[in-house]
């Protein structure tokens, strides 16, 4: 069977969850038994949001070949449980970087290069050779922005042309548009998803399948109304309802029969979908046994999609345990010695994130300080484990003012050091430790517990180390390397031994968090959490009994 492909673009306006409803297709399709990818084309500048503020863009998600891509990636990765790469995330301004490279190697033998064909060209050449990279069945392609941006239209007409080179019957377009509730006429209005198709239709594409974003149910004269105008059957408008869970999409979706439309259009080969184990997560995401908080200690907070995966993989981990887990934002700028007890006594388990640069570093170093000292769970990612290895080379081995060479180039003690190939670098686009690594776990030690085996492959983004010079200061005064990359000696992982539950780890394990496979230290995280959450209740009902006596 040829590969089909599906083009999904949005209108009207942005924050639809394009991302979701195509995460959510593509689960559906993978439980009906096809091989499915997901690929996101980014219509900015930039060549990857690896160099982008995370106010501006959220999260960096970083694949196994050490792609800096969109957040869009790990929803794929979390809905499908695939892995994605390079290929999966396409900006214009990769696209043009790789044209005009081509331009300057002479590769267009003097022709005049120019958006249609070239640009055209090198954005189909993306989507094509995803398709046939892993012989897919299915390619769903997300076309960030909104129809009618021109930054948009070469990735519309690439997608236009892509229907006549591989065969109609091989594509398909899906839109994504806004049916608004207007209060003062109690009606919900298709104005909007009218002049959405009708701007798509002026590039050349018309969709095939609508995906109407409402708060409100859509009735039958109000599919009837859109289909009229769009030039669509009424099976092919599909409502997307808000959800309290993006994780109830996909079960929204089938409900609504967009798999079904999709693959009676595309004529594939599908059996029914099983979803019991994902009706069984949501389920306990919905109506868990347990509740507790952790603490996300990070210098982003207010912009919750910096910490996405972060977020995604405590829900993950939560879902494991049936456990919700509320997490309490703790803006790391604020933490002082004064208010911790206020701001982190109440939880039961404290996340110290990832970052880039000083700011808030003191708050972290803090929060750090009160995890250890009162034996809370605590789990340092990236940055949040080098924090974790600044506060105990300064408060349990006696290494006065020790820091991180990323904030204190003069320290004495250069605890968290530049690795030697970070040292000569300037650049900064794509020039971190990315990417898939190997680590290997010592017996005896939480993580190994947790991942039931001894190598394992996590990803890193990061230029910054533990140094290995004060690796036997630190680890005689009682820190625990638990995790080494075996070919270069780095320490990816360390504990305190002594600690019910102190995990700091270099690389990022949130990225490897799916719903079908929860990531095993994020799962023992909160298992750790609840026992604290349980013993403290103990506590509180024994002190309660003391008291009526
Ligand atoms: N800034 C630190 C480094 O470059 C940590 C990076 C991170 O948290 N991703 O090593």
């Amino acid at each position: 069977m040829s590969t089909k492909y599906i083009f999904v673009t949005g209108g009207v306006t942005s924050s639809l969850g394009k991302g979701i409803i195509c995460a959510s297709l593509g689960r559906l399709l993978i439980s009906r038994g096809l091989r499915v990818t997901v690929q996101k084309l980014d219509p900015y500048i930039n060549v990857d949001p690896g160099t982008m503020n995370p106010y501006e863009h959220g999260e960096v998600y970083v694949t196994d070949d050490g792609a800096e891509t969109d957040l869009d990636l790990g929803h794929y990765e979390r809905f499908l449980d695939i892995k994605t790469s390079q290929e999966n995330n396409v900006t214009t301004g990769r696209v043009y970087y790789d044209v005009i490279t081509k331009e300057r190697q002479g590769v267009y033998l003097g022709k005049t290069v120019q958006v249609i064909p070239h640009i055209t060209d090198e954005i189909k050449s993306h989507v094509l050779s995803l398709g046939e990279s892993e012989n897919y069945d299915v390619v769903i392609t997300e076309v960030g922005g909104t129809v009618g941006d021109i930054e948009s239209l070469p990735y519309i007409e690439a997608m236009r042309q892509l229907r006549y080179d591989v065969g109609r019957k091989n594509t398909l377009s899906i839109h994504l548009t806004l049916v608004p509730y207007l209060s003062a006429a109690g009606e919900l209005k298709t104005k909007p998803t009218q002049h959405s198709v009708k701007t798509l239709s002026e590039s050349g594409m018309s969709p095939d399948i609508l995906v109407c974003r409402s708060e409100y149910p859509l009735d039958n004269s109000i599919r009837k109304k859109i289909a009229l105008f769009c030039n669509v059957e009424i099976e092919d408008v599909i409502a997307s309802l808000d959800a309290d869970s993006i994780y109830e999409v996909p079960l929204l979706m089938q409900d609504e029969g967009l798999d079904t439309r999709v693959i009676e259009k595309l004529n594939l080969p599908a059996k029914n979908a099983d979803l019991t184990d994902w009706k069984e997560f949501v389920k306990r995401i919905k109506e868990p046994a347990d509740e507790i908080s952790i603490a996300l200690v990070g210098k982003y907070v207010e912009h919750h999609d910096a910490y996405k995966s972060i977020v995604e993989a405590l829900i993950h981990g939560g879902a494991m345990n049936n456990t919700r887990v509320n997490i309490k934002w703790v803006q790391s700028d604020f933490v002082t010695d004064e208010n911790v007890e206020e701001l982190l006594g109440s939880v039961s388990g404290i996340l110290v994130a990832p970052g880039f640069g000083d700011r808030g570093i003191d708050g972290k170093l803090i929060a750090v300080k009160y995890a250890r000292e009162n034996e809370i769970p605590f789990f340092g990612i990236c940055l949040g484990m080098q924090c974790a290895v600044v506060e105990f080379a300064r408060n349990c081995a006696g290494l006065k003012n020790a820091n991180s060479a990323e904030f204190d180039e003069k320290t004495a003690y250069a605890v968290i050091d530049f690795m030697a190939d970070q040292k000569e670098i300037s650049e900064k686009g794509g020039t971190m430790r990315l990417g898939r690594y190997e680590c290997k776990l010592a017996e005896g030690t939480n993580s190994r517990k947790a991942y039931g085996k001894e190598i394992i492959f996590e990803r890193h983004r990061h230029r910054l180390e533990l140094n290995n010079s004060l690796r036997e200061k630190l680890v005689e005064s009682g820190l625990k390397v638990a995790g080494i990359n075996p070919e270069r000696n780095l320490v990816e992982i360390v504990e305190i031994e002594s600690h019910p539950w102190f995990v700091g780890v270099q690389f990022h394990p949130e990225l490897k968090s799916s719903v079908s496979t929860p990531h095993p230290l994020f799962v023992d995280f909160v298992k750790a959490s609840l026992n604290q959450y349980n013993e403290s209740e103990t506590v509180k009902n024994d002190s309660k009994i003391g008291e009526t006596v």
